[in-house]
C-alpha cells in the first residue's frame, strides 16, 4: 500500500489533497518522464458541483501502474512507499501525472 498525496483538487475523488479511492491506476506504458504518466482514475468534478460530505481521504491505497519503465514498478504495481499525483486545475486525466516517476 502506497501513501499518496494528490493536488488534483478538481478531481471528484480528491479531499484534503488526498485520494478517496481505495485503489487507482496510473497510466503511461511508454512513459519516460513524469509528464508521460497520468492518473487513469481521474474524474472531473465539473464546476465543483459534486459535494460529498462523506468522502474519506485514504492514507494508503493500492496503486496499479502501467508505467513499466519506472524504478518503482513491480509487476504493474507501484512499490513506492509514497507518491505524489500532480495536476492542479486538470479537466481531463491527461493533465495529471505521477510526479514520483523515475526512469529505470
Ligand atoms: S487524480 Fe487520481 S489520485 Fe488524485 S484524487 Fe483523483 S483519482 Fe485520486
Ligand atoms: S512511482 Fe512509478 S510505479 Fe509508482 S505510480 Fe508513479 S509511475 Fe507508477
Amino acid at each position: 500500500m502506497t501513501r499518496l498525496d494528490c493536488n488534483v483538487t478538481n478531481c471528484l475523488h480528491n479531499a484534503e489533497n488526498c485520494c478517496c479511492k481505495a485503489a487507482i491506476i496510473v497510466e503511461g506504458e511508454q512513459a519516460k518522464d513524469t509528464c508521460d504518466t497520468c492518473c487513469g482514475s481521474f474524474d472531473e468534478n465539473k464546476d465543483g458541483a459534486y459535494h460529498n460530505l462523506f468522502k474519506t481521504p485514504e492514507n494508503r491505497l493500492e496503486v496499479d501502474c502501467e508505467a513499466v519503465k519506472c524504478v518503482y514498478n513491480e509487476g504493474r504495481h507501484c512499490s513506492a512507499d509514497h507518491i505524489g499525483i500532480a495536476g492542479d486545475g486538470a479537466s481531463e486525466a491527461s493533465h495529471t501525472e505521477c510526479a514520483s516517476f523515475r526512469e529505470r
